[in-house]
């Protein structure tokens, strides 16, 4: 088959690699219909790989597709049937008292994986993917849910969502989302349902401040952010920030537009594993600040109901459609800002 390859210093690249096969009675072969490129995905861009010193896999967290193959301890899904796959693989041990209690992403064993990071576990940008433990890790697209729907849902949507949820938004409260990828933009839209009364929205790049103020934000560049919610605010500033970026300067500006005790949230990942940290700053203003990993399929139960009853529509974000042969130049539009790309669908074959 073909697929998204990390290929080292050179980056991703589109070739052909071996077709995926069942490990075990558990796992399922899926044929991807949808995938997509995560901000996240920057470091193989990059030619930098955090997770592991491997080359040569798939890449790719954000897959739908069709069950083709499957392991005969999988029952709760069905060859033909169309599932979406949390990027964000779980398997809990079952027998800790939280896994008895009902709650498995408490496990105190808790294995995760992320697909596309190593030769481990090979991502969704390929024609087809391999699926470990599929009765945890494939979920049949729920009724009245879009192609595209069910695409945010295995990553990007759940983990603004947790974005907001970590940030404790409160009905009535000010709200700040520091960079406006597509995961700020979901943000955004979801602050509001979160019961927020003004979301200051923070990109230095023109298109993705404009489609914040489209979903009703108050749009600002990162250099007048400070000075201009000073005075919207009265100088309280935001209670509740999602930086979506994950730098060192979004960091900063995050504790600088925070109100005195304010919480910030961050969701954003950069090619960059280490940050400095403005630590002087957030004691004097006794800040929160969490750096939130998605438990994606947690965010499902509250996500779906609003897809469905089209209270919201993350699926704006999708600026581009492509076919994954054209994943190469899909990767240099979507992390060189051309085009106005927010996000990018990818269809193989
Ligand atoms: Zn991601
Ligand atoms: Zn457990």
């Amino acid at each position: 088959m073909k697929a998204m390859v990390f290929e080292g210093e050179s980056g991703v690249r589109y070739r052909a690699v071996d077709d995926p096969t069942l490990r075990d009675h558990s796992s399922a072969i899926v044929k991807v219909t949808h995938c997509s490129i995560c901000g996240s995905d920057s470091q193989f861009y990059h030619g930098i790989n955090n997770a592991s010193t491997d080359t040569g896999f798939c890449v790719g967290h954000e897959t739908i597709g069709e069950v083709v193959e499957l392991g005969r301890h999988v029952d709760q899904v069905k060859h033909g049937d169309q599932v979406m796959l949390s990027g964000l693989t779980s398997k809990a041990c079952g027998v800790c008292a939280n896994c008895k209690a009902g709650k498995p992403f408490y496990c105190h064993r808790l294995q995760l994986g992320i697909y596309g990071n190593s030769c481990a576990l090979h991502g969704g940008q390929a024609e087809a993917i391999l699926v470990p433990d599929a009765k945890a890790n494939a979920t049949l697209i729920p009724e009245g849910i879009s192609a595209e729907q069910a695409l945010l849902l295995t990553d990007t949507l759940a983990t603004a969502y947790f974005g907001c949820e970590k940030a404790e938004i409160q009905p009535g409260g000010a709200v700040a989302v520091v960079g406006l990828g597509p995961i700020g933009l979901m943000a955004v839209e979801l602050a509001f349902v979160f019961g927020a009364s003004q979301v200051f929205a923070i990109d230095p790049v023109d298109y993705r401040r404009e489609q914040a103020r489209t979903l009703g934000a108050v749009p600002l560049k990162p250099e007048e952010a400070a000075q201009e919610m000073t005075e919207a605010t009265d100088a309280a500033m935001a209670d509740s920030i999602i930086d979506a970026a994950g730098r060192e300067s979004s960091i900063q500006l995050s504790a600088e537009i925070a109100s005195n005790r304010g919480v910030i949230a961050c969701v954003g990942i950069s090619h960059h594993p280490t940050l400095q940290f403005p630590h002087l700053l957030a004691i004097m203003k006794s800040l929160t600040f969490r750096s939130v990993l998605s438990y994606v399929p947690m965010s499902w139960p509250a996500l779906i109901p609003l897809l469905q009853s089209g209270r919201i529509r993350p699926e704006r974000v999708f600026s581009h459609h492509m076919p994954l042969s054209e994943g190469e130049q899909a990767y240099t539009q979507f992390f060189e800002k051309q085009d106005s790309t927010l996000k990018v669908v990818l269809n193989p074959g």
